[in-house]
C-alpha cells in the first residue's frame, strides 16, 4: 500500500504555492506561482481573487500529477495571507470587486473616528486585536458602502464574505461550505475570541449585515471536499489555518510557553499561551492559536516591520550588497576581527525604522539611522549593524512579551529567509540569551497546513505525532558574556532613542 499524502496550500501576499507531503512531514514536489499586486491608489492594495483561484488549480494540478495522482492525497489543508478579504456573490461565486488586502490602508480613517469614539478597549478586549485597517472589518464595510447595490444584496443573503482560506473553500467545493477556521476568524476584528463566536455589537458597529458570514469551524476538522472534476478525484478538505498561525503549528510550538520567530520581510512572533487568552498592556495582540475538538488555544503574537526589508535595503538601494547572503560574509568577517573586544570602526548601530518603530516603541514617525561611524567604519560594520538591529529588536519584543506576563522561552524556534544566515541565528542567541533553533524544514506555515491536514484526515493521531514530526537542523546556543550583551544592548537602546520623533 501506498503511504497516504498531504496536500498543503499556501496562499501568500506574494505567491501561491502547493506541497505535497509524505505522513512524515517530507516534502516530495512543489510549486508555486507569482501573484499580482494591484495598487489602485495610494495606501490601496489589491489581488485578483480570480487569479488566486487559477493560480491554486495550477499549483495543486502540478504537484498532483508530479506525485502519482490524486488517489493516494489523503487530505488537504489551505494556510493563507491573513485579514485579506473577499465578497462575492452566492449564486455564481463571481466577487464582486477584488480582494482588498491586508496592507491596504483604506479603512485608516474608520478606524481612526472609531479610537476618537473610544471603542478601543472594548475591541481589544473581545477580538485581541488594536483598532487597525490591516484587519477584515473596515475592508468588508468599505466593500458595502462603495460597491454599488452591495449592502441591499448584502442584507437579502445574496452575497458571501469570506478571508482567503474561505474563499478558496467557496470554489474547491463548487459552493457546498462557507467556512472558515478560528484563527481566520480571529483576525476579521468581527469575531469575540473568547466566546468563540461573531460579536452582534461589532457586526453593528462595523455594520456588516449577519448573512454574510461564514461558519467558524475548527482549525483541524470537516471542511467537506473538492469537486470531483477539479483534480479527477474528491479530496477531503480537513484544515485551514491563517499562515503565522501555521507557522506556529509547522514549528510544533504546542506547549505553552513555546515561541516561534519568522523572520522574512517583517519578523512575527508567537507565544503559544495555552488555554489563557492574555490581554497586552504593550500593544501586542492576543488571538487564537488554534482550534482543535472545540478547545481554543491562544497566543499572543508580536511583529517587527522591518526585517528582510534590511538586507533588501542594503542591496537595492545602499548597494552594499549584491546579494542578500553576502550580508553572513561580511558580518562574519569582522566577527573573526573581534566582536568581543572595541573593534576599530567602532559600534556601529543601524536603526531600520522605515515606516517607523513598532513593539514595544510604538513611534509611527520615527524614521532610520546609521549611527556611530567613525573613519574607520566600512560597509561591512553597516551590514553587521543591519543584521543585529534584526535581533536586537526580538530582544524588545521579548522584553514586552516578558512584561505582558511571559515566561523567558526554552527556545526560540525560527524560519523564514533570513534564518538561511547562520551568523544571525548565532547572535539573536547571543543577544536574546535564548537557544535558537532551526528545523530542517524551513517552511513551516505550508507544513503547518499538512500537519493539520492530516490531524483532521487521520494521518496523525494526534499533536505529539506532529512533534515527532519536528526536525532539528541546528540550534545556535547563547555564549555572549552578559557584560558584552548589557553593553551592546544600551547602545542600541540610546540609538532608538536618538531616532525617535
Ligand atoms: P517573505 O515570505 O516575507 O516574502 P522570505 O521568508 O522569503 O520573505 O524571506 C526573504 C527575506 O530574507 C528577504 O528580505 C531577503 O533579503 C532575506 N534574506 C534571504 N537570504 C538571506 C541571508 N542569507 N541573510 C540575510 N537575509 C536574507
Amino acid at each position: 500500500m501506498t503511504q497516504p499524502r498531504l496536500l498543503a496550500i499556501d496562499q501568500g501576499t506574494t505567491s501561491t504555492r502547493a506541497v505535497i507531503f509524505d505522513a512524515r512531514g517530507r516534502p516530495l514536489a512543489v510549486a508555486q506561482e507569482p501573484l499580482r499586486q494591484i495598487y489602485p491608489a495610494d495606501g490601496w492594495v489589491e489581488h485578483d481573487p480570480e487569479e488566486i483561484w487559477q493560480a491554486v488549480l495550477k499549483v495543486c494540478r502540478a504537484v498532483i500529477a508530479q506525485t502519482g495522482g490524486a488517489d493516494g492525497v489523503a487530505a488537504i489543508g489551505i494556510t493563507n495571507q491573513r485579514e485579506t478579504s473577499v465578497v462575492w456573490e452566492r449564486r455564481s461565486g463571481t466577487p464582486i470587486t477584488n480582494a482588498i488586502v491586508w496592507q491596504d490602508r483604506r479603512g485608516a480613517p474608520l478606524c481612526a473616528a472609531l479610537r476618537e469614539a473610544g471603542h478601543e478597549g472594548a475591541i481589544q478586549n473581545k477580538t485581541g486585536l488594536l483598532i487597525d485597517s490591516y484587519f477584515s472589518a473596515t475592508k468588508v464595510q468599505w466593500i458595502l458602502d462603495n460597491v454599488p447595490d452591495a449592502r441591499r444584496r448584502a442584507e437579502k443573503g445574496e452575497l458571501a464574505f469570506g478571508t482567503i482560506d474561505c474563499f478558496l473553500l467557496w470554489r474547491l467545493t463548487g459552493g457546498k461550505v462557507h467556512a472558515t477556521d478560528a484563527t481566520n476568524a480571529a483576525r476579521t476584528m468581527l469575531y469575540d475570541i473568547h466566546a468563540g463566536r461573531w460579536d452582534s455589537a461589532l457586526l453593528d458597529l462595523f455594520a456588516v449585515p449577519p448573512a454574510l458570514l461564514p461558519d467558524v469551524r475548527d482549525t483541524s476538522g470537516d471542511f467537506g471536499e473538492t469537486e470531483s472534476d477539479l483534480f479527477g478525484r474528491a479530496i477531503p478538505i480537513r484544515a485551514l489555518v491563517g499562515d503565522q498561525q501555521g507557522a506556529l503549528v509547522g514549528q510544533a510550538c504546542f506547549t505553552p510557553g513555546m515561541v516561534k520567530s519568522t523572520y522574512g520581510t517583517g519578523c512575527f512572533v508567537l507565544v503559544n499561551t495555552g488555554t489563557k487568552a492574555l490581554p497586552s498592556r504593550h500593544r501586542l495582540l492576543t488571538t487564537i492559536a488554534y482550534r482543535l475538538k472545540g478547545a481554543t488555544t491562544y497566543a499572543l503574537e508580536g511583529s517587527i516591520f522591518n526585517a528582510g526589508t534590511v538586507i533588501q535595503w542594503l542591496r537595492d538601494q545602499a548597494k552594499m550588497l549584491g546579494h542578500a547572503s553576502e550580508s553572513e560574509r561580511f558580518a562574519a568577517e569582522l566577527d573573526d576581527a573581534g566582536i568581543q573586544q572595541k573593534e576599530k570602526g567602532g559600534r556601529v548601530y543601524f536603526v531600520p525604522a522605515f515606516t517607523g518603530l513598532g513593539a514595544p516603541h510604538w513611534d509611527p514617525h520615527a524614521r532610520g539611522a546609521i549611527l556611530g561611524l567613525t573613519r574607520d567604519s566600512g560597509i561591512g560594520h553597516i551590514v553587521r549593524a543591519g543584521l543585529e538591529a534584526v535581533c536586537y529588536q526580538t530582544c524588545d519584543l521579548l522584553t514586552a512579551l516578558r512584561q505582558d506576563g511571559i515566561a523567558v522561552p526554552p527556545a526560540l524556534r525560527v524560519d523564514g529567509g533570513m534564518i538561511a544566515n547562520r551568523w544571525l541565528l548565532q547572535f539573536l542567541a547571543d543577544v536574546t540569551d535564548i537557544p535558537v533553533e532551526r528545523p530542517v524544514y524551513a517552511e513551516t506555515t505550508v507544513l503547518g497546513a499538512a500537519f493539520l491536514a492530516g490531524l483532521g484526515g487521520g494521518v496523525f493521531a494526534s499533536l505529539d505525532d506532529i512533534k515527532t514530526a519536528w526536525q532539528l537542523d541546528f540550534r545556535a546556543v547563547p555564549r555572549m558574556a552578559d557584560e558584552t550583551r548589557d553593553g551592546l544592548l544600551k547602545g542600541w537602546h540610546d540609538a532608538v532613542r536618538r531616532v525617535k520623533n
